[in-house]
C-alpha cells in the first residue's frame, strides 16, 4: 500500500474538479484522482451551451437570471446561492473565453447567444438569449480547455484512480453559543488503482468531491455508464446527509427508446414539440414560452400526452420533435451532433422527417450539502472542516427541484471555481490529521469479500433489474403506491447484492470487481432517493405526486435530508434518518409558477 500526501486532493476531472484543480493548484499542493481519463469525463458529453446574462445580443441582468433559476427550481433553491451563480455567471464564461474556449461569435466579433428553457426577459415576459456556446459541442470544449489549462499549472492527475472511502475523525468541538459536539474532520481518501489493483492512501488537509451525477441507477438516461453516484454514495457512507434527493431532472429529448440526448438547443433554435394529431401541444401547458418551458413541465406534458393516447409510433409511446421549418444549414450550423445523432441511432432525417422523443433520467438536483463556499455540511447548522464538493455530486441548491438547462455548466464552473479557492486557503493554515490507524481496512475487506464471494447472484442481472424498477416506479409521475414498491424491490435487491459474484478474480483492470462496488453505490442512491420521495408528500418541479398534485409550500417549503443513523428507522428501513433543512430565501417570495 502506498501513501501520497498532499496539501488538497480533488476527487473527479470533470468540469467541476478541473475547475476546482485551476485554483487550488496555483495556491497548494494538489492532487486529482479520476477513475476516468480527465477529457473522459461527462461534462464533455454536454451539448447546449452555458447560460451567463452577457446582454451580448439582447438585454439582459444576472437579477432576471436569479429570478428564473429560483422560479424555474419551484422555490426550493437557495437563493443566497442561485445570486452568487448569476453574478459570477459573467466571469465565468470570460475567465473560460481568456483560456482558451472557441465559443460561438456574432458576425460583430462577441460570444453568440441562444435561447433555453425557463430563461427569461424581465421575469418571465419572453424567452431571452442567455445561452453561451460552442455549436452543440459546449462542453467538450470546455473539459479540453479545462484540462489544457491543468497541465498549464502542473497538476497532477492520478488517472484510472477509483476513490472508494473517506478517512475522517472525530474530535470535539465548540459551537459559538459554547455548547459542545462532535465535529467530523477530514484526514484523507482511500483509493485504487484500476491498472494495478493497489491500494493507495491520500493524506489529505483538504478533500473535493467533483464526481458528478448518478443517472446510471435508471434504464433510459442520457448519462454515461460511468456516473454510478460514487461520491455521494461514499460521503453518506461516512455519515454525511444527502440532500433533496427526491428530485431527478428528466430531459424532454431522449431519443425514443434510447435515451441519448437532443440538446434542448433543438427547442432554442426553433424546434417544435407535436403529438400524433401534428398538434403543437406545449402551447397548453405553458402558453407564454410554449417549447421553452422548464424541464420538469415539458417532460410532464410529454408524458401527459402518452397517456391521453396522443402519443406517435406503433405503440403510441413518444412524441415528435420537428425541426423540417428549419434550414438545413441552420442546422448544420448550430446543431450538427444531435442531428448526427438522429440519424445514427434511430435512422431519421431531421431536415425532412420528425425525431422521436421522450423524456430520459439526465441530472440529479440533490447531492452533498454544501454552503456556498463548497464546503460540505454535516448537519444543517456545520460544516466538516476540510470537506468541500462541488458540482452535480453536491447540492448547494443552486436548482432546487428543477435545475434550467445550461445552468450546470454554469454551477460546475462557478461552485468548482470557488471549491479550488476556498480548499486552497483552508490548506495553508491546517494542519494535517493524522490518518486513522487502519483506516483502509473497511474498504479492503470489501474489496477482498467482493473477489471471493462465490455467491450465485450475477452484477449484470441486479443492476438490470434496478434499473428497470426505476425505470417504471420512480419516473415523472409517482404515487405512494409506485414509490414503495421501487423500495421493496431495492430491499430484496440489497439483501441479493449479499451474494453476488465477480468473474474476474485478477488485479490488473479488473473493471468486473468495480462494477460490483458501482453496483452498491447505485443501490444506495435509490434507497435515498426512494425514501426522500415518500417523505415529500407534495408535487414540486421534478418530484410530481399524482396522490399530492399541489405544492404545499406550509409544510414543504424546505429541503429533505437523508442520514444514515444506525438508531434510526424510516418507513420500516432500518438505519435512516429523516430531517429538513429551511430553504433559504433572499428576496423572492414563492409565487404560483405559470409560464
Ligand atoms: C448528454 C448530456 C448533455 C448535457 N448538456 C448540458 C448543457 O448543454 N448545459 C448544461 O449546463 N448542462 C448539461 N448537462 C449537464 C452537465 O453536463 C453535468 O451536470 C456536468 O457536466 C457535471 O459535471 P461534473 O464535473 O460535476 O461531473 P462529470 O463531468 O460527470 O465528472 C465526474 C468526474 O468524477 C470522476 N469520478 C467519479 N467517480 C469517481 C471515483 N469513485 N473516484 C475517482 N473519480 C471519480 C470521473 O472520472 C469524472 O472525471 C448535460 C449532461 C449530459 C449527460
Amino acid at each position: 500500500m502506498q501513501v501520497h500526501k498532499y496539501d488538497v486532493v480533488i476527487i473527479g476531472a470533470g468540469g467541476a474538479g478541473m475547475r476546482a484543480a485551476i485554483e487550488a493548484g496555483q495556491r497548494a499542493r494538489t492532487a486529482v484522482l479520476t477513475k476516468l481519463y480527465p477529457t473522459r469525463s461527462h461534462t464533455g458529453a454536454a451539448q447546449g451551451g452555458m447560460c451567463a446574462a452577457l446582454a451580448n445580443v439582447e438585454e439582459d441582468n444576472w437579477e432576471w437570471h436569479t429570478f428564473d433559476t429560483v422560479k424555474g427550481g419551484d422555490y426550493l433553491v437557495d437563493q443566497d446561492a442561485a445570486e452568487v451563480m448569476a453574478k459570477e455567471a459573467i466571469d465565468a464564461v470570460l475567465d473560460l473565453e481568456k483560456m482558451g474556449l472557441p465559443f460561438n461569435r456574432t458576425p460583430e466579433g462577441k460570444i453568440d447567444q441562444r435561447r433555453f428553457g425557463g430563461h427569461t426577459r424581465d421575469h418571465g415576459k419572453a424567452p431571452v438569449r442567455r445561452a453561451c456556446y460552442a455549436a452543440d459541442r459546449t462542453g467538450h470544449m470546455i473539459l479540453q480547455t479545462l484540462y489544457q489549462n491543468c497541465v498549464k499549472h502542473n497538476v497532477e492527475f492520478y488517472n484510472e484512480f477509483y476513490a472508494l472511502d473517506l478517512l475522517m475523525v472525530d474530535e470535539e468541538a465548540t459551537r459559538e453559543d459554547g455548547t459542545t459536539y462532535t465535529q467530523k474532520r477530514v484526514a484523507g481518501v482511500v483509493s485504487y488503482e484500476l491498472a494495478t489493483g493497489e491500494i493507495h492512501i491520500f493524506q489529505a488537509k483538504s478533500v473535493v468531491f467533483a464526481t458528478g451525477g448518478a443517472g446510471k441507477v435508471y434504464k433510459t438516461t442520457s448519462n454515461a455508464h460511468t456516473l454510478t453516484g460514487d461520491g455521494m454514495a461514499i460521503a453518506y457512507r461516512a455519515g454525511l446527509p444527502l440532500e433533496d434527493m427526491e428530485f431527478v431532472q428528466f430531459h424532454p429529448t431522449g431519443l425514443a427508446g434510447l435515451g441519448i440526448l437532443l440538446s434542448e438547443a433543438a427547442r432554442g433554435e426553433g424546434g417544435i414539440l407535436r403529438n400524433s394529431e401534428g398538434e403543437r401541444f406545449m402551447e397548453r401547458y405553458a402558453p407564454t414560452i410554449k417549447d421553452l418551458a422548464p424541464r420538469d413541465i415539458v417532460a410532464r406534458s410529454m408524458a401527459e400526452e402518452v397517456r391521453q393516447g396522443r402519443g406517435c409510433g406503433p405503440n403510441k409511446d413518444y412524441v415528435l420533435l420537428d425541426l423540417t421549418h428549419l434550414e438545413p444549414a441552420h442546422i448544420d450550423a448550430k446543431l450538427p451532433d444531435i442531428t448526427e445523432f438522429a440519424r445514427t441511432y434511430l435512422g431519421v432525417e431531421p431536415y425532412t422527417e420528425p425525431v422521436p422523443v421522450f423524456p430520459t433520467c439526465h441530472y440529479f438536483m440533490g447531492g452533498i450539502p454544501t454552503n456556498i463556499k463548497g464546503e460540505v455540511l454535516q448537519d444543517n447548522d456545520t460544516v466538516v472542516p476540510g470537506l468541500y464538493a462541488a458540482g452535480e455530486v453536491a447540492c448547494v441548491s443552486v436548482h432546487g427541484s428543477n435545475r434550467l438547462g445550461t445552468n450546470s455548466l454554469l454551477d460546475i464552473n462557478v461552485f468548482g471555481r470557488r471549491a479550488g479557492i476556498y480548499s486552497a486557503e483552508y490548506a495553508k493554515d491546517a494542519d494535517f490529521v493524522e490518518l486513522p490507524e487502519n483506516g483502509e481496512n473497511f474498504i479492503v475487506s470489501e474489496i477482498e469479500n467482493l473477489r471471493d464471494a462465490s455467491g450465485n447472484e450475477k452484477i449484470a442481472d441486479l443492476r438490470a433489474r434496478l434499473q428497470e424498477v426505476m425505470d417504471a416506479d420512480m419516473q415523472v409521475f409517482r404515487t405512494e403506491e409506485s414509490i414503495r414498491r421501487a423500495l421493496e424491490e431495492i430491499e430484496s435487491l440489497r439483501e441479493r447484492y449479499k451474494n453476488v459474484a465477480v468473474q474476474d478474480k485478477g488485479k490488473r483492470f479488473n473493471l468486473d470487481l468495480l462494477e460490483g462496488l458501482e453496483l452498491g453505490y447505485l443501490l444506495d442512491i435509490a434507497e435515498a432517493m426512494t425514501l426522500a420521495a415518500l417523505g415529500r408528500k407534495e408535487s414540486r418541479g421534478g418530484h410530481y405526486r399524482e396522490d399530492y398534485p399541489d405544492r404545499d409550500d406550509e409544510n414543504f417549503m424546505k429541503h429533505t435530508m437523508i442520514y444514515r443513523d444506525e438508531n434510526a428507522e424510516m418507513e420500516g428501513v432500518k438505519g435512516i434518518r429523516f430531517d429538513t433543512k429551511p430553504v433559504i430565501m433572499t428576496r423572492y417570495e414563492p409565487m404560483e409558477r405559470k409560464y
